[in-house]
């Protein structure tokens, strides 16, 4: 009785200390001396709180000393999905899983309490499902830090500034975004990530239950799972997930897949090594190719006959035009400018 005593005190010592973990940075040590034979069952709380931790400090911390690379955490719902699922990327950033709707229990579905809760890092450093109840309160208050410090698994710095739009093929990827999160440079919520997916893939879903937070107050569940296949240490993909609670998902629902990879780049996904692909297009030469499109698309213009520019019908130029001047013309850039007309700076048409 006495004996059980004693151990229930040391193991809230433990896990007191726990909490310090990142900010005092030797307290993990206290910890492990204690009673090392002791194993402590740290609740999902004490986990959140470990991760909102001031985060200058954390920066400070080189990531090979952070935390021991332990199993998922269970405490985690994760979802029912497969890669076995998803076709191969085809030109879209995304595919829908499950018809759009996401694998969240009955029971999460009717939670308006703030969470957000990040997996271990596996015993590869890999990131498991982070999975959060987006609210205002949860939401960045101060200006984005710097998150250069963290190198999630398989992470190379890889410019391609002539292929890859922003240079670099690889992204710090957040899983649960910053702007939804305030989760900056917390080792378990960054993967590495190709541009594309983070800006074509994922960007508009978080925008989405952003603008939705944003406007309506309301909660969003919202569960991103990176995909591993085998022992890859770099991604497949993201599964995300989102279900707007107060309104039974009629605001945000969806569940899809995103695809981590980049246009003109062939990726290793067992290394994230990575090389130009055969035949690949330049941004710039991708470029050419939409300018030539829109100088050769049918469209509607404003002609002014006396000053020689065209305009798009909307251009604030128009109302100003004198009528005598005035003519409307539907065809292509092209025609115009080989009948001497300019565009009109100010409308860009
Ligand atoms: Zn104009």
């Amino acid at each position: 009785m006495k004996k059980r005593l004693l151990i229930g005190i040391l193991a809230c010592i433990i896990s007191v200390a726990g909490y310090g973990f990142y900010s005092t940075g030797s307290a993990n040590n206290e910890a492990s001396n204690v009673e090392p034979q002791i194993k402590v069952e740290q609740p999902v709380e004490a986990k959140a709180i470990e991760d909102k931790v001031d985060k200058e400090e954390v920066e400070e911390i080189e990531v090979e000393e952070v935390a021991p690379a332990t199993a998922i955490d269970e405490e985690i719902p994760s979802s029912n999905f497969s890669l076995d699922q998803i076709a191969a990327y085809s030109g879209s950033p995304y595919i829908t899983v499950n018809n759009n709707i996401p694998y969240f229990s009955d029971e999460d579905k009717v939670r308006t309490d703030a969470f957000e809760i990040f997996s271990n890092l596996d015993s590869l450093g890999r990131c498991g499902v982070a999975y959060a109840n987006i609210c205002k309160e949860l939401m960045p208050t101060e200006e984005r830090g710097e998150i250069g410090s963290v190198r999630p698994s398989g992470w190379h710095t890889a410019n391609y500034h002539e292929y890859v739009d922003g240079n670099y093929l690889y992204n710090r990827c957040h899983l649960i975004g910053y702007q939804l999160s305030g989760e900056n440079a917390n080792e378990k919520n960054l993967i590495t990530g190709t541009r594309y997916l983070n800006v074509v893939g994922m960007l508009p879903f978080e925008n989405e239950v952003d603008d939705y937070v944003d406007s309506t107050g309301n909660h969003v569940l919202y569960r991103v799972t990176p995909i591993f296949e085998g022992n890859n240490l770099v991604a497949s993909g993201v599964l995300m997930e989102a279900y707007s609670v107060e309104d039974q998902g009629k605001g945000v629902m969806f569940n899809v897949y995103c695809y981590n990879v980049q246009p003109n780049i062939v990726i290793d996904y067992a290394t994230g090594e990575s090389e130009l692909a055969a035949g690949a297009t330049s941004v710039q030469e991708q470029q050419v190719s939409t300018d030539a499109t829109e100088q050769s698309q049918v469209v509607d213009f404003v002609l002014n006959t006396n000053t020689k520019k065209f305009h798009t019908p909307t251009c604030g130029s128009v109302s100003d035009m004198k009528d005598k001047n005035k003519q409307y013309f539907h065809g292509t850039r092209e025609e115009l400018i080989n009948q001497g007309y300019d565009p009109c700076g100010r409308c860009n048409p």
